[in-house]
């Protein structure tokens, strides 16, 4: 029996533990001295000449919205399309992750996106890497989103230039173009941050960030784990979230010493991972399928009623099977909001005891495994899922570190100090994650400049503003490929991007065929549109009584600035997908005004 009362006074105490007034000024800009942080370790920068040049549709990032987007213009037959991306090829994300056991947390097959359109088969339930950065390779070389495209190469500015209807892109690597329609898709979770800790500077042995795993260092390469230059070195690694989880059993099995500094501990559910059969693939995979398995596993986190059929079957369709089976319970007279919300609760105090139990049972050590229980409700932060990660510390070079929630002290020439003391590494990893709750100019690098010259800082001051999270008025031609205001689908993210792309081929398409050189939404749909969100339950993930973390902006809230971002459809995913496909189709593009 799950006492609630107890559980609720546990996870509040836990949370004010951590909860500082700095929230996001915490962690340090990977600029100025810090900017070797960043610096690209997979692929060399190469020199080129500047571009002067026109093209029909330009993309800010070459991960999957860029990827998806081309491919479904390409299909409908817009092919002038550039790619500006700051990594050396596309793959966004996992163009930069690269750390040992990097590996996809949503099912293959529904995070793989265009299987179906690129005839490929993911080898595991849960791909790894490299399997995933060759699929956006092979991706953009079945589309053809190579011929224009500008690697290691970052946006500085983008301007509407209304006399010749079309945006002026200049990047640092000089280039100064125009393109009739520009997307974004930088993705929230590209620019790496550190913890802003004294001492960080005055560390004589070796550090890097997760994003830039430097194999040089550890031995081993992406494809090949044996990190045997590792064999006589103590590594520290600092930060406990989804990362590092995936990065531990490695840095367990090859380091002579691990020591792993924990703030929060992550929930860490079981993985299950395994092999694709080809058999059952091919048996499986007919016309559709992959639609049919998105639809599915978003129809799980819809308000629509959940499927008898659970084709993905894994940790995050658990999660709603279990609230569907305790809402069935609640007699339709007493099915409230608030008793659906003391159901989710329920359901998921339930969930967190077996995910702490697990810790305990795994874990030989009883005060370590205590240590890696998860004091808070399982969407507070990001779930991970894993086989090894609590194992790892059974290893006897492996300890955990706990901060009790105030994190490191300090770091010092010879190592990293907690509570006074100073464990000598000679090697930091830091798996602090990536800047959310800063703005968004500052982590795309420029603020576009829409209409009669308002940028989009003054455009969404007070919060993001949009129709469908796709288009937002003064700022003609340009498309936000993100889930934001629109399914706002966070467990299975390409979905969006699909469907995006699938949107915004249409939009061209319609506006080619009408031979109009401008569309923009007009302010009354888009203020409809954030009528509409704003009835809505919000976003059921992050909130303010969660423990701190980039969901809820460091423990103090989206209120304002960027709250609605959080929001999407009020009758969840597939309402949205459902929406937005007659939206598209039905020939009206309503809220929209073609010029
Ligand atoms: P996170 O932001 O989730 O984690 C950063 C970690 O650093 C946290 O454990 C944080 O502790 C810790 N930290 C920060 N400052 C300090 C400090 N001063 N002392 C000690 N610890 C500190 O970043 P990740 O890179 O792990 O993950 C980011 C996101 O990337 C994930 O949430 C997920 O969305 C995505 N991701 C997806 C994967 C997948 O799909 N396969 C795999 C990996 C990541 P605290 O929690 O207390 O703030």
């Amino acid at each position: 029996m799950v006492d609630t009362a107890a559980i609720r006074a546990r996870y509040a105490a836990e949370r004010d533990k951590r909860v500082r007034p700095d929230g996001n000024n915490q962690y340090i800009e990977l600029s100025g001295k810090f900017d070797h942080y960043k610096t690209d370790p997979y692929i060399p920068v190469a020199p080129r000449a500047p571009v002067n040049d026109h093209v029909t549709f330009a993309f800010v990032g070459g991960g999957f919205a860029g990827l998806c987007v081309g491919a479904k213009l390409k299909e409908a037959g817009i092919t002038d399309y550039r790619i500006i991306e700051k990594g050396g090829d596309v793959g966004g994300t996992w163009y930069w992750n690269r750390y040992p056991g990097a590996q996809c947390d949503t099912a293959s097959l529904i995070y793989l996106p265009l299987l179906e359109e690129t005839n490929y088969r993911p080898t595991e339930k849960y791909a790894h890497a490299p399997e995933i950065l060759e699929h956006s390779k092979r991706i953009a070389n079945q589309f053809n989103l190579y011929d224009k495209a500008l690697f290691h190469t970052e946006v500085t500015g983008l301007e509407w230039d209304e006399s010749v209807k079309a945006w002026r892109i200049t990047t640092n690597r000089g280039d100064n173009f125009t393109a009739q329609y520009v997307g974004l898709g930088t993705g929230p979770l590209h620019v790496a941050k550190l913890p802003g800790l004294p001492g960080i500077e005055d560390f004589k042995g070796h550090s890097f960030h997760t994003s830039r795993w430097d194999y040089d260092y550890t031995g081993g390469k992406p494809e090949d784990l044996t990190l045997s230059k590792l064999a006589d070195k103590r590594v520290a690694i600092i930060g406990t979230g989804a990362t590092a989880v995936q990065v531990v059993p490695h840095l367990s099995k090859y380091a002579k010493e691990l020591f792993v500094f924990q703030r929060t501990p992550s929930s860490v559910d079981t993985r299950n991972n395994g092999p694709i059969d080809p058999d059952w693939f091919n048996d499986m995979a007919g016309p559709g399928w992959q639609m049919r398995w998105l639809e599915n596993f978003a129809a799980h986190f819809s308000g629509l009623g959940i499927p008898d059929e659970d084709l993905v079957n894994d940790g995050w369709t658990d999660i709603a099977k279990r609230l569907r089976t305790r809402m069935a319970d609640i007699p339709m007279e007493e099915l409230t909001p608030q008793r659906m919300l003391d159901a989710f609760e329920e359901t998921d105090n339930e969930k967190m005891s077996e995910i702490r139990a697990r810790a305990e049972a795994v874990v030989r050590d009883h005060d370590t495994a205590e240590k890696l229980q998860a004091w808070y409700r399982q969407l507070c932060k990001r779930p991970t899922f894993h086989d090894a990660y609590l194992q790892s510390f059974n290893n006897p070079n492996t300890h955990l570190i706990d901060t009790d929630g105030k994190g490191v002290e300090r770091i010092s020439e010879k190592g990293v100090v907690v509570a006074g003391h100073e464990y000598e590494v000679d090697c930091i990893v830091y798996a602090s994650g990536f800047e959310v709750g800063t703005s968004y100019q500052r982590r795309s690098g420029f603020d576009a400049v829409g209409r009669d010259g308002v940028t989009l800082a003054e455009a969404w001051t007070g919060g993001m503003k949009s129709l469908h999270g796709v288009h937002v008025h003064g700022f003609p031609n340009l498309f936000f490929v993100q889930p934001g205001q629109g399914a706002n689908f966070i467990a299975n993210i390409p979905h969006n991007l699909i469907d995006a792309g699938k949107t915004i081929a249409a939009i061209v398409s319609h506006a080619r065929a009408e031979d109009k050189a401008v569309v923009d939404v007009t302010r009354e749909a888009q203020d409809a549109w954030l009528a509409l969100l704003s009835t809505g339950m919000g976003s059921l993930i992050g909130g303010t009584e969660c423990t701190p973390g980039y969901y809820n902006n460091e423990g103090h809230g989206w209120e304002g600035e960027g709250g609605i971002v959080m929001q999407g459809h009020p009758a969840g995913a597939m309402a949205y997908f459902n929406y937005i496909e007659d939206w598209r189709t039905n020939g009206n593009f309503a809220g929209l005004a073609f010029a």
